[in-house]
């Protein structure tokens, strides 16, 4: 059956949902989930809060009727949590949902995790490295993850060829800001995308400030300078990463402007917690959850809820940021609960 496709306040369909299977990592980064907040005394969830696969499942196919065409798969790292095949073969089966990609440290990606999840079903995967040296990266994760361990997890994807690999890489002054052009020159030519993307102030533990944001303008710039680049037009409505391609046809870079260029306009995502929670917007201060709508047992509460959720979003976060001067007051979700 066709349904009426959801369209927010702002005329912005919904077709992204990113799926945050786990709030638990295995890496401590110092910007995402610092050590003196998640450590031995953080309480992660208990398993039993956390949906089910049939619960996700449910949440997807409602999504799905409502105009959702993409799946990613994020967390926390989603490779620790147990058989992700198994759901990824169930959203693979739910009409409508063209593309499931997955946001990894891979860290834990074997070739032969990489086999089974590709069999399952997923067709790309964002892999995040922020340095190309061990000593910056492993300042970064803090758990002494060598860069060689993550190339490893990228080279076992490629093996498997998935539609495509892309690489992120979060860029925060005086951090890893110098691993730039290193990371740039190791993945031109091999047909991995490179992403850098503006170091934002999700969640309320990185202790975000403006000074710390390399831009997108010059992050280009640096690039350029020794790679000459040129823009190129983005691939679809919506597309977060603005594109940009080397002169001498080493491949393509992108640039995500979160904070120097921000692209509320087109922002067609919704982001399902761990514990079935929505939340319409990367800053937003509060999910809605889903659960009750899910107990009730029936598809159409579900979608339902999740119709009258999307109807009313206005959300422009990364558009008002700077107006609203309120970055360190307004308590956010944290971006290993609802997913990056
Ligand atoms: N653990 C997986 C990983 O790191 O790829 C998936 C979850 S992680 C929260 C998703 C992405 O968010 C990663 O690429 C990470 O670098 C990015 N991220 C986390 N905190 C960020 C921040 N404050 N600003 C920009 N990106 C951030
Ligand atoms: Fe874990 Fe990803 Fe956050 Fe790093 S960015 S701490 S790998 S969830
Ligand atoms: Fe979308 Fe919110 Fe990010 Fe704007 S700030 S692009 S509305 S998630």
């Amino acid at each position: 059956m066709n349904y009426t496709p959801a369209i927010d306040r702002l005329e912005r369909p919904l077709r992204d949902l990113r799926v945050s299977v786990t709030d638990r990592c295995n890496f401590r980064c110092v910007y995402c989930m610092p050590k003196d907040v998640f450590n031995k005394d953080y309480r992660f969830l208990p398993r039993a809060q956390l949906l089910s696969f049939e619960e996700i499942e449910r949440v997807v196919h409602a999504a799905a009727e409502l105009g959702v065409t993409k799946v990613r798969l994020t967390g926390g790292e989603p490779l620790v949590r147990r058989d992700l095949e198994v759901l990824i073969s169930q959203i693979r089966a739910i009409p409508g949902i063209s593309d499931i990609s997955m946001t990894t440290n891979a860290s834990l990606l074997t070739r032969d995790r990489a086999r089974s999840l590709r069999d399952a079903g997923l067709q790309r995967l964002n892999v995040s490295l922020d340095a190309m040296d061990d000593e910056t990266f492993m300042r970064v994760n803090d758990v002494d993850v060598s860069v060689r361990t993550v190339l490893d997890g990228i080279e076992n994807a490629a093996m498997v060829n998935f539609d495509s690999i892309k690489i992120n890489m979060v860029v925060k002054k005086d951090l890893n800001d110098h691993s730039i052009l290193p990371m740039a020159r190791f993945f031109h030519g091999t047909g991995h995308i490179l992403r850098f993307i503006e170091f934002m102030d999700v969640g309320n533990s990185n202790a975000w400030d403006l000074s710390q944001v390399i831009t997108s303008g010059q992050i280009a710039a640096m690039i350029n300078a020794e790679l000459p680049l040129r823009p190129v037009e983005a691939n679809y409505r919506g597309e977060v990463a603005k594109r940009w391609e080397y002169l001498d046809g080493g491949g393509e870079i992108g640039i995500i402007s979160s904070v120097s260029e921000p692209f509320c306009g087109d922002c067609s995502r919704a982001r399902l917690s761990a514990t079935g929670s929505l939340y319409t917007c990367l800053f937003a201060t509060v999910g809605h959850d889903l659960r009750p709508a899910l107990r009730e047992g029936d598809a159409d509460a579900v979608r339902g809820k999740l119709q009258a959720l999307w109807n009313a979003r206005a959300d422009r976060y990364s558009e008002t940021r700077t107006q609203t001067a309120v970055v360190h007051i307004r308590p956010k979700v944290e971006m290993s609960f609802i997913g990056g």
